[in-house]
């Protein structure tokens, strides 16, 4: 074949290029998530990488192939922090940065003038863990992450192997050995590198957008001034939850709680420390529940908890504890924190919907305020 390495890397180049922009303008643009900041920079590292081995051959080959093998390797370090900022990872500077230090150190060593494989064995290795780091960290994203991943997933683990292919042949033939060229090469990498990089910007402005959109959903389910759940998002919690109690047999509570004369905390302090109560209320409600716990503010100063594997008796506890934090809880500006009146629904085998559910605790809420406030009634249904 009449493919020269020279040629091959000015088409990747300006492939490169292409896509770059392409993804920067569909992209990255309209949804600016952490993922296609990570790509973008990583297609510019790849294309400034590829152009530094232009040089090759030349008087600056001698600083332009350690550059352009640091470059590649910080592609792939980038390639890498993308895979892991779908997920809650954050990337650690220290991580993306240990490849192309190394690779730099060993590229200076070995005589780049002359040798345009200085560096060779560690370049190659770099890659090889990077990428194959990237396509673990995609296998791994939650199952409910849309199957885009996969191709991703499949074509960075694929170029993994590669690589390890590359290293295993350099090490073995060193870079000019038959079958180093002829299947591991500049040129055949190239071209399969190309290929990848198509797929992959493919799916990468599909997972995108999905990124964002998990964002936005996240935001949405939240109550604003407490960051509770907000009504529609705990009951859709909350329907699924029961499902899954009734699956297992497990018992479990759901207590409604009533701010005592909330509205004379406004009349009194103003709607601001109004805003702080509720907000010191739902803190109560953090601090006497586990994580896994439900918590929403269902409407103006009402909240509702659904505890996994509570008994009415262990409900009322949560109750009493949940009054007690927020008594306790600091008050700016001389705020006295009204007292709290609850009603507890068991749930049971026989429970039916949520909304039946909310109902007989709201019967029992009702009943507690009759009874004079700031005490907690359990539900008879
Ligand atoms: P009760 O003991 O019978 O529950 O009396 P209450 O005053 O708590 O009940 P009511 O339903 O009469 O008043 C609720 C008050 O809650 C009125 C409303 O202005 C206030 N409220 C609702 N949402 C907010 C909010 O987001 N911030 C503030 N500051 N007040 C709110
Ligand atoms: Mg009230
Ligand atoms: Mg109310």
């Amino acid at each position: 074949m009449g493919l020269d390495a020279a040629s091959l890397r000015i088409a990747f180049g300006v492939m490169t290029f292409t896509l770059g922009l392409l993804f920067y303008f569909s992209s990255y643009r309209r949804t600016r998530s952490a993922y296609s900041v990570w790509w973008c920079i990583a297609l510019l590292l790849f294309l400034a990488g590829s152009a530094a081995f232009l040089l090759d051959g030349t008087w600056h080959q001698r600083w332009a192939n350690p550059l352009g093998n640091v470059l590649l390797v910080s592609g792939a370090a980038s390639v890498w922090a993308a895979a892991r900022s779908l997920g809650t990872n954050r990337p650690k500077a220290w991580m993306l940065s240990v490849g192309p230090v190394v690779t730099l150190v060993a590229s200076t060593l070995e005589d780049p003038a002359t040798n345009e494989w200085s560096g060779g064995a560690v370049f190659l290795a770099s890659m090889c863990l990077l990428i194959g780091l990237a396509s673990r960290e995609l296998w791994r994203l939650e199952p409910g992450y849309s199957t885009e991943r996969i191709p991703m997933a499949v074509a960075a683990g694929f170029l993994a192997m590669y690589y390890l292919g590359r290293l295993i042949t350099y090490l073995i033939q060193g870079p000019d050995g038959t079958v180093f060229v002829t299947f591991f090469g500049s040129s055949v990498t190239t071209i399969i590198t190309m290929v990848l990089l198509v797929v992959v910007s493919f799916s990468m402005a599909g997972l995108s957008i999905e990124q964002q959109t998990r964002a936005l959903r996240t935001v949405a389910m939240r109550d604003g001034l407490t960051g509770l759940l907000n009504r529609g998002a705990f009951l859709e919690k909350a329907s699924a939850e029961l499902h899954r109690l009734r699956d297992n047999t497990t018992p479990g509570a759901l207590i409604l709680a009533d701010l005592d004369h909330f509205k004379a905390v406004n009349d009194t302090y103003g709607h601001a420390a109004g805003d702080v109560a509720l907000q010191a209320f739902a803190d109560a409600c953090r601090a006497s529940v586990h994580p896994t716990d439900l918590i929403g503010r269902y409407g103006g100063e009402e909240f509702v908890l659904l505890i996994a594997g509570a008994n009415p008796y262990r409900a009322e506890n949560i109750a009493a504890a949940i009054s007690q934090h927020f008594a306790d809880s600091p008050a700016p500006g001389g705020v006295q924190m009204p007292t709290v009146s609850y009603g507890i629904a068991s749930i049971d085998s026989k429970t039916g919907y949520v909304e039946e559910l909310i109902a007989s605790a709201d019967a029992a809420l009702y009943q507690a305020k009759s009874l004079g406030r700031n005490r907690t009634v359990r539900g008879t249904g």
